[in-house]
């Protein structure tokens, strides 16, 4: 029954009675219309009634009122409104034209705001690309169709992305991303569904393992023999006590009784050092042999307690996620449990339902079978060398339709969270492209990447479109997986040096005459492409081009005044400990700082430097990277 978004088609019936401001083809909206709300309006009609008549105005170029009281010539906001959506699910909204006039009303907390922005972005084509970029064509006539009726029900309860601007509030709202921790939106805007607490790896602080490594080691992971305050032993009624009062702690300091969900994040730590004491194995063997057996079990009876403290508006939230990923037998979540499984070990040159993904399928089935509130955490960055490229702009929207298929509830897809360290690929078109299938994943999403590229790179965006087009043809490595940890040259396939010159030719083309930001933008984008050739040895890169070495300084200081500090996830760069050597003469995935000064970087170095000397060594270079790649 669910999800239908569109526009349903209903016999209209009210041509008779159309007031003045109609035309054939629909109701014209006009400089002389307003907004209409209730004589008392809630702080959350009031700021849906803002946005729309914001909107209205800029569109129109006429100051459009808010009103209490009309005849005929407005748009009805919230409880003002006659659109019935009373069949429509919480967050899900109703735009309706009745009487010559419209109508919209939303449901539960965000159904309204999303519904004023499904209005501007529908009939006025108003578009939030960016935090910065918003398009609001300018007209003096809005027209909707008389028979309008969109009815929109989300396809997700919780939705997140990071990189810039999903940060922002405006942009949230427009683009339906509603869950914390990377935005906050105020009750006004339907408020964030929000974590307690930390967001994820938690265990280890809400066991306050590091507490108990002399008095209690036994409240430690017994992991290959040792006891380990990397992870806390699930099945030790003392570690459930402790987490289980830390949660009730977090919840006492900051429970909101008005929110409609908050969750707490009961996740494991960061590492593999689960559990294998007697009692853990015992347990995990009871119930498939799976670890996520264990970890189920201790944040159910979590949940159980949370439940009995009358948090009735509460989830725990867990993972699964690297040996907690497959789902365990004869048990299942509690009601108020969250599953969060990852995607971490998936290729992204191919959607979910791939061969290369069946593993992931499997457990994504299993968990879909058993938990009524599956979230998924996905990735969309390559952490290992995140200034390449990293081509997953094919299964973006495929994956969302998998998700939402499987019944998960809830999505964030980590991306670039320290984009302001490193930006210099695709962040904005990507967290919108994510974004948007977030909000439908079955929108209309080349139309939408069609407009973001002219609106972001100008009128060179249709020449970056063709790129997106050879590097998603060429996504993967040699055996055609794409990870999130691949090395730089492994994320696209080998490329013809024909292919190469096409790309670098369409790169000229799309900056030529660009100016501003549409050339900065398209400037930091092709970093990740010069990166890209220059680890794989091709373009200007090649052992053949006599720049080579030049080539590889100039990127590194385009990469610094691109602001650049973080090559790879969570290792901040010291750009005053480069020398020139090693800029020079190493490949860029060598040019961090955990591999600068290994034996093998030296060697290349010394390398390089003969083969800079001496251009017969070039040639041999030049067929021994043929032959590799
Ligand atoms: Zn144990
Ligand atoms: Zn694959």
């Amino acid at each position: 029954m669910k999800k239908m978004i569109g526009i349903v088609l209903i016999l209209c019936l009210l041509c008779g009675s159309l007031p003045m401001a109609s035309a054939a083809g629909g109701i014209v909206i006009d400089g002389t219309w307003s907004v209409l709300l209730p004589e008392a309006p809630t702080a959350y009609e009031a700021y849906a009634a803002e946005t729309l008549r914001r909107g209205l105005t800029e569109a129109l170029g006429v100051e459009i009122p808010t009103v209490s009281a009309a005849e005929n010539r407005y748009i009805a906001v919230g409880s003002a409104s006659r659109a019935d959506v009373s069949e429509v699910a919480d967050n899900g909204y109703r735009i309706t034209a009745m009487d010559g006039n419209i109508h919209i009303a939303g449901t539960a907390q965000r159904g309204l705001q999303a519904g004023a922005h499904r209005f501007l972005e529908e009939y006025c084509g108003r578009k939030v690309y960016t935090q910065d970029i918003i398009i609001c064509p300018k007209t003096d006539r809005i027209t909707v169709p008389f028979d309008a009726d969109v009815v929109y029900e989300p396809f997700f309860e919780y939705t997140d992305t990071d990189w810039n601007s999903p940060r922002d509030a405006a942009y949230s709202m427009a683009n339906g991303l509603n869950g914390g921790p990377y935005r906050t939106l105020g009750p006004e805007m339907g408020g964030t569904v929000d974590y307690i607490g930390s967001f994820c790896h938690t265990m280890g602080g809400l066991c306050e393992t590091w507490k108990y490594t002399e008095s209690h080691p036994e409240y430690l992971a017994l992991h290959d023999g040792v006891r380990t305050a990397d992870q806390p032993c699930l099945t030790n009624p003392e570690v459930l006590r402790i987490c289980t009062e830390n949660v009730l702690k977090l919840l006492a300091e900051q429970h909101d009784p008005t929110a409609p969900l908050q969750i707490v994040s009961v996740t494991q730590n960061d590492n593999y050092a689960c559990c294998e004491c007697e009692s853990c194995v015992a347990f995990e063997n009871e119930h498939g042999g799976k670890h996520s057996a264990t970890v189920l079990n201790f944040v159910n009876q979590v949940a159980d307690a949370v439940k009995a403290a009358g948090y009735d508006n509460v989830a725990i939230d867990t993972f699964a996620y690297t040996y907690s990923q497959a789902a365990p037998e004869n048990i299942v979540p509690r009601d108020n449990v969250i599953v969060r499984l990852c995607s971490i070990f998936c290729c992204f040159a191919h959607p979910f339902d791939a061969k290369c993904n069946r593993e992931f399928m499997q457990d994504l089935a299993d968990w879909s079978e058993i938990c009524d509130r599956l979230y998924v955490w996905d990735y969309a960055t390559n952490y290992s060398h995140t200034v390449a490229v990293f081509p997953n702009f094919n299964v973006i929207q495929k994956n969302m339709q998998i998700l939402y298929e499987h019944n998960v509830r809830g999505v964030y897809v980590e991306g670039n969270y320290y984009v302001d360290r490193c930006d210099t690929e695709f962040s904005e078109l990507r967290a919108y492209m994510i974004s948007k299938c977030l909000q439908d994943p079955y929108c209309d999403l080349d139309s939408e990447v069609e407009g973001f590229l002219k609106a972001y790179y100008g009128p060179g965006g249709e020449a970056v479109g063709k790129i997106l087009d050879i590097y998603s043809a060429h996504a993967g490595s040699f055996d055609g997986t794409l990870s999130i940890y691949y090395g730089s040259w492994a994320s696209m396939r080998p490329m013809t040096a024909v292919t190469v010159a096409l790309t670098d030719a369409l790169w000229k083309r799309a900056k030529k005459d660009a100016k501003g930001a549409y050339l900065e933008h398209l400037e930091r984008s092709e970093l990740s492409w010069r990166w890209w050739k220059a680890s794989a040895a091709m373009g200007e890169f090649s052992y053949l081009s006599p720049c080579r070495g030049d080539e590889k300084e100039k990127l590194f200081e385009d990469l610094k005044k691109a602001g650049v500090t973080m090559l790879h996830e969570g290792c901040v760069e010291d750009y005053a400990a480069f020398d020139r050597d090693l800029i020079r003469y190493a490949m860029p995935d060598e040019w961090s700082i955990d591999d600068r000064n290994a034996e093998h970087v030296q060697k290349r170095i010394r390398l390089e430097k003969l083969i800079e000397k001496m251009p017969l060594f070039a040639v041999v270079g030049y067929i021994f990277n043929l032959i590799h790649s």
